[in-house]
């Protein structure tokens, strides 16, 4: 297994739909997390999205789908999209919103919705003018794991917003790395031996049998516990359209906990917080509470409302008062 990088970037300005790419170095292929408007990613990204996480089928959150859906036409790939129940019904209503004749085997989707502790998947095959096969439903994984792959994982929690929303946090599994001052220590000089050394360190069975390393020949589990430490890997967490209430502070710790960043939304300031509980919005201080609860590294804010003409200044620095790191 190789180490995987995650590496995410807002696909709008703060106050335009919410949409977060999140790139997994090595794999070559995208999550995106949320649909809205998404006219930002260029067609050689689309394709290599394999996952699509929607936190709840409103319109600025969803809107984006079609251009997927589009630009997806003729590729031989899979898509999966997961989202809260209802999510396979707006599947099919995309899908039945259009003609098709498509003649190439085209790419298939493949829809997942969380029902509290249940998990139902439909498949969509463009080789079938994407009319939807049986659902299967099954118990959601514990940990309200979704999505598994290659080290990469992905989790959700149910949130409030008048709809269940799901918060999604995607990790990359833990690494090896080279303890400061071990190779000096031994006489060591990287080289090809050390990357031989991590990826067996990453291997179901661990370092075995002898490696040569400048000259001389080690026995590897030695010279694994010498050298290498492992480091925790990428963690990034989304959260959008929420109340901020005791039950989803404690869930969104629970889904973030020691993210190196959290993406959640921030529609209002404290002076609109009655505006924010009516419409289970979050306020940029409230966003900053879930990051401080969380023990976030970092917190970036988005989804900020349009009544502020784009002027984020004030959102961030009510948000520092609480969290100092805020982007
Ligand atoms: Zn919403
Ligand atoms: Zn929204």
């Amino acid at each position: 297994m190789r180490r995987v990088r995650l590496e995410a970037k807002l696909v709008n300005k703060k106050d335009g739909d919410p949409g977060l790419l999140v790139e997994l170095i090595g794999l070559g292929r995208f999550y995106l997390f949320d649909c809205g408007s998404i006219e930002r990613i260029s067609k050689r990204d689309l394709r290599r999205i394999a996952r699509v996480f929607v936190s709840h089928t409103h319109v600025d959150h969803f809107i984006g789908f079609d251009r997927l859906l589009r630009h997806s036409l003729g590729e031989a790939i899979e898509v999966h999209v997961y989202g809260p129940a209802g999510l396979l019904s707006n599947l099919e209503g995309k899908f039945s919103g259009y003609l098709w004749n498509l003649q190439e085997a085209g790419p298939t989707f493949v829809g997942h919705e969380v029902e509290g502790e249940r998990l139902r998947t439909r498949v969509f095959p463009g080789a079938r003018q994407f009319r939807g096969g049986e659902i299967v439903e099954e118990p959601l994984a514990p940990g309200g794991v979704l999505s598994s792959e290659e080290g990469v994982e992905v989790r959700c929690v149910p949130l409030e917003h008048g709809v269940t929303v799901l918060g999604y946090c995607v990790s990359s599994s833990a690494f090896p790395s080279v303890r400061a001052g071990a190779l000096e220590r031994l006489g060591l000089r990287p080289g090809g031996w050390l990357n031989t050394l991590k990826e067996e360190a990453l291997s179901a069975t661990g370092p075995q049998g002898r490696i040569a390393a400048q000259g001389r020949d080690w026995p590897a589990e030695e010279l694994a516990r010498e050298l290498l430490e492992m480091r925790a890997g990428d963690r990034i967490a989304y959260v959008t359209d929420t109340l901020f209430t005791d039950r989803t502070l404690e869930s969104v710790a629970q889904l973030a906990r020691d993210a190196s960043e959290l993406y959640c939304e921030a529609n209002f300031r404290e002076a609109d917080a009655a505006r924010a509980a009516a419409t289970s919005h979050l306020t940029a201080a409230q966003a900053a509470r879930f990051a401080q609860a969380a023990g976030a590294r970092k917190l970036v804010l988005f989804h900020v409302s349009r009544k502020y003409d784009g002027e984020l200044e004030p959102s961030l620095a009510e948000a520092r008062t609480i969290f100092p790191n805020v982007e």
